[in-house]
């Protein structure tokens, strides 16, 4: 079967490689991919920047986000041959770690977590590949076009999740949300926020392309220009550029008992002058809470399967931007302007 691969550390080293049928030990459940998304961590894979092959292995198979049909699966699976599956990135580590050992590998302890096509376990990006019941993720059939989009989702459901988690810290009513960034993950973190009921800001440097359009359609607002006039009234803000110039305007300015969950990940040595006494104090005076929140667990998925499968279909299609069939993969793994989620078409 043809599988994208490549050799961690080197970059430019993607290829479609021929490989072996997946290996019974992967899972009694078989599955055919049907489509792969791309994000920044593949390009960051593809580019030699991240990423380590399966113990043993000098490539790695890549692919974290899927949407894949059950080719087979044992009756007491709970999956059927047709069933739509998603597969989960992440698998706890061995020791494991008191979190793992709860299935919440998230928030592993020891860091010794592998992660499908990312982190020392082969990814999704083949033709086909087998799975643990366990880690796959049943999704409704009317998702087979925008499936794809649960692995994002699931991030977004962690991060939701965990706001209304400290949200529960004393009496909450939140009703202004902003999120910065309208990417993949900016855009359904505004779409679970919209589900919610709140009123959605989005923040994005972009004036043109398919986002402000995206943003209008939920209901939410979009904003091309400062964070500066809207912050101040945010109860809960989603950050999902890792852009350090944001984020020094949105530190200790929310609104009082503000919560900001930051989920994008910052580039280093771009230092930026801070005032951390002013932060501080505004953060204490304001009972500001600012957390960090990266992947998700089982319990993300399904929460993110249930928020897609109430989503506008039409909607969701439109964050798909370019379907790149298989014997064209390479376009899909270079940026384009007005991109917001590419995905390689295995099969349909
Ligand atoms: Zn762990």
């Amino acid at each position: 079967m043809r599988a994208i691969t490549v050799l961690p550390g080197q970059a430019n080293s993607a290829q479609l490689t021929d490989m072996p049928d997946p290996p019974l030990d992967d899972g009694p459940v078989l599955v055919e991919t049907m489509a792969i998304g791309v994000c920044g961590t593949d390009i960051e894979i593809v580019g030699g920047l991240y990423g380590t092959a399966p113990h043993g292995a000098e490539r790695l198979v890549i692919g974290h986000e899927s949407l894949g049909r059950v080719i087979e699966a044992p009756m007491e699976s709970g999956f059927a041959a047709g069933d739509l599956v998603v597969g989960i990135v992440r698998r706890p580590d061995s020791v494991p770690c008191p979190n793992c050992a709860v299935g919440e590998w998230d928030m592993c302890r020891n860091g010794q977590y592998t992660e499908r096509g990312i982190n020392g376990r082969h990814g999704y990006a083949s033709e086909r590949y087998r799975i643990r019941p366990e880690f796959a993720v049943k999704l409704d059939a009317s998702l087979d076009r925008v499936g794809v989009l649960l692995e994002p989702t699931s991030v977004v459901a962690k991060a939701w999740e965990h706001v209304e988690r400290i949200g529960r810290r004393a009496h909450w009513e939140p009703s202004v949300v902003v999120v910065t960034g309208a990417g993949p993950i900016g855009l359904l973190a505004a779409m679970l926020g919209r589900q919610r009921g709140y009123e959605v800001h989005v923040f994005d440097r972009v004036t043109n392309g398919p986002k402000p359009q995206l943003v209008s359609d939920l209901g939410a607002t979009y904003h091309a220009g400062s964070v500066h006039d809207i912050v101040g009234r945010a109860d809960v803000v989603i950050e999902c550029t890792g852009v350090s110039a944001l984020i020094l305007q949105i530190l200790g300015s929310t609104a009082p008992d503000g919560i900001v969950c930051l989920t994008g990940v910052s580039s280093r040595g771009t230092p930026v002058q801070l005032d951390i006494g002013l932060a501080n104090r505004q953060m204490v005076l304001g009972n500001d809470v600012l957390f960090g929140s990266v992947n998700a667990n089982r319990r993300h998925y399904e929460t993110g399967a249930t928020a897609l499968a109430a989503a506008d279909p039409a909607w969701l299609g439109r964050l798909i931007t370019r379907r790149v069939p298989l014997d064209q993969w390479q376009t899909a793994l270079q940026r384009e302007a007005n991109d917001v989620k590419p995905i390689i078409e295995f099969a349909s």
